[in-house]
């Protein structure tokens, strides 16, 4: 197989802020390998957050080309090779998409086909970023008819979380879901939770920070179920999260790829655990990859090529609040304009 990679820059439309941080572009990794006549195309969202950059995901990319091989349908032995080298797990992932489109391509179905699934899950979350009430409340009604579910970024540190969730809840009947982004401790979780719960919220994501002590006893006396993002990277952290959180938030970037992702999957449902399906701000390539495991999940927040002011990819298509694949063959995407 031929390798090639470059980095590229999204542009968001709008400046989007969670409680760790605020950005306007996000830069991604695109890697097409080539094999008998056509070119799969995956892509890596690197997460700062673990110590990963575009630059860093493109060099992991470009030094692992020998380890692929002549054999796109060999994925359990090129995965292997590949977990063989520690982090670049959006670069890994973005391998695994660009693998799982070339197979697809080269036996003319699309990637969820190949795997026995559906093109689409269920609706998809909208992110509203970490903002004061009254502008996360204007954000809400914009997404009206559009957005089955919200999501609110909390974490203000300004006592005002739950009033972000009260100014959003008076404007739309909608679920709700938040996520913390690990920026309250135990006492302010036991306070927050319950009014929440209160307001109709369905889940609270990550509320302490990875690894907190009180993670299980908060498992044990929220009103509401507690998913766990920051805690949960690839398969070996699935069991440990079982002790903190009644559900995993699951992303492609820190699972390594969709082949991953579904054994992740399997295993929280062996132990009784709800899963989501996040992601990071990615092009519709990224999202794509998302989309064709989506329909294992309960809930979904594939949205990041949504928040893009131009998506350079065409394909996966938002209908009535779901995020949908095509039918075309592997993760059935194109370049937009194409
Ligand atoms: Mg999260």
């Amino acid at each position: 197989m031929e390798l090639s990679a470059r980095i590229v820059t999204l542009q968001l439309a709008e400046t989007f802020t969670i409680a760790r941080e605020s950005q306007d572009t996000a830069e991604v990794v695109e890697v097409e390998l080539r094999h008998d006549g056509a070119s799969g195309f995956g892509e890596a969202a690197p997460i700062a957050r673990y110590g990963e950059s575009a630059a860093s995901a493109l060099a992991f990319v470009e030094e692992s080309a020998e380890l692929l091989g002549e054999d796109p349908f060999a994925l359990e032995e090129i995965g292997a090779r590949l977990s063989g080298r520690t982090g670049e797990q959006a670069a890994k992932a973005a391998l695994d998409a660009a693998l799982h489109d070339l197979c697809g391509k080269l036996l003319g179905v699309p990637v969820w086909r190949l795997l026995g699934l559906a093109p689409a899950g269920p609706p998809t979350s909208w992110t509203l970023g970490l903002g004061d009430p009254d502008e996360t409340a204007r954000k809400a009604e914009r997404a009206r008819g559009r957005f089955r579910r919200l999501k609110l970024k909390l974490g203000g540190r300004d006592g005002l979380d739950v009033e972000r969730v009260r100014a959003v809840r008076a404007v739309t009947d909608v679920p709700l879901q938040v996520d913390v982004n690990e920026y309250w401790t135990l006492d302010q979780a036991l306070e927050a939770l319950p009014q929440l719960h209160a307001l109709g919220v369905e889940y609270c994501e990550q509320p302490l920070p990875q690894g907190d002590p009180g993670g299980a006893e908060l498992k044990r006396r929220s009103p509401l179920p507690i998913y766990v993002d920051e805690d949960c990277h690839g398969l070996a952290d699935v069991a440990a999260c079982a002790e903190r959180a009644h559900g995993v938030t699951i992303k492609l970037a820190k699972s390594g790829g969709p082949r991953e992702a579904v054994r992740m999957v399997h295993t929280a449902r062996a132990l009784g655990l709800g899963v989501m399906l996040g992601c990071m701000v990615e092009s519709g390539l990224g999202i794509a990859a998302g989309v064709h495991v989506s329909s294992l999940c309960d809930f979904v927040d594939l949205d990041g090529n949504l928040l893009l002011g131009q998506d350079p990819w065409r394909g996966v298509e938002l209908v009535d609040g779901v995020q949908r694949a095509s039918g075309d063959p592997g993760l059935g995407v194109a370049r937009s304009g194409v």
